[in-house]
């Protein structure tokens, strides 16, 4: 305990699987978590807030609120996102649904730097931690390209911005979940259990991760353990970008 004592960390995705792990886990570290989602009626947060993290307006104010209420933030993780339907052709991807996954999973993670960046700058700096993916930096043999595209670009926003910041206090870095026991998971593999299959053969331990070793990662990219740590791709994976 204490790993992250007296600091304010803003979740976002707080209600969902990895989100709501690692609440709970920065919450015993000691640190005080503003939550977002959609909905505000979630628990395991010190603060719950409603917001689409994808509406400017609605991201301004949630870090607005934050700072106001405990003033100062630290810690910014943003990692709400979606996963569209697995196995759309790129051939049957209509706009509006790419649209939609690069507005929740891109433009959301650029809003929330651009607005929540400054924030950290102004009590002396902080941690940014960005959810991309595994998908970003191998392929991984399913058609979800806008979901794909998404991550690559919030990796290369990452390390640009993670290097931006290094001389002024704030890190940045993205973390690259591997496939995940959640809803959003079990949602994709529930119509196709031969692919779940398929996909554990690839992984090497041979076991999708639980919530919580993603939030255990997120831990440390926000504590002072990971100081020199930044622009980095964190792999927390099972091994399977490195098989
Ligand atoms: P999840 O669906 O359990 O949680 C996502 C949360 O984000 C939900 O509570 C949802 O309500 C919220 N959300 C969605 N759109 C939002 C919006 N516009 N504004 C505010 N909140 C919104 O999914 P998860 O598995 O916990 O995923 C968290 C992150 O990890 C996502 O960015 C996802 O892409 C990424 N990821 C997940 C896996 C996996 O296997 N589960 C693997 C790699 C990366």
């Amino acid at each position: 305990p204490g790993r992250l004592k007296d600091k304010v960390c803003v979740i976002t995705g707080a209600a969902g699987g990895i989100g709501a792990a690692s609440a709970a886990l920065f919450r015993a570290q000691g640190a005080t978590v503003i939550g977002v989602d959609l909905r505000d009626d979630f628990d395991g947060v010190d603060l719950a807030l409603a917001a689409d993290v994808a509406d400017e307006a609605a991201v301004i104010e949630f870090l607005r609120r934050a700072r106001e209420e405990y003033g100062r933030i630290d810690v910014l993780f943003n990692n709400a996102g979606i996963s569209p339907d697995d196995d759309v052709s790129v051939l049957d991807t209509t706009l509006e649904a790419w649209q939609r996954v690069q507005d929740v999973n891109l433009r959301s993670v650029f809003l929330c730097c651009k607005h929540g960046i400054p924030h950290l700058l102004d009590t002396g700096g902080g941690s940014v931690i960005n959810t991309a993916s595994f998908v970003a930096v191998m392929g991984a043999a399913t058609s979800q390209i806008s979901y794909t595209a998404s991550k690559g670009a919030v990796l290369a926003l990452s390390r640009e911005l993670g290097v931006e910041f290094a001389r002024r206090g704030v890190r940045v870095n993205a973390l690259c979940p591997g496939p995940v026991d959640t809803p959003l998971l079990r949602e994709l593999y529930a119509s196709d259990p031969a692919k779940a299959a398929r996909r554990l053969i690839h992984l090497p331990m041979g076991r999708f991760a639980d919530a919580k070793e993603i939030a255990q990662a997120a831990v440390f990219l926000a504590s002072d353990e990971s100081s020199y740590i930044t622009a980095s791709t964190f792999m927390v994976d099972g091994g399977l970008s490195g098989a």
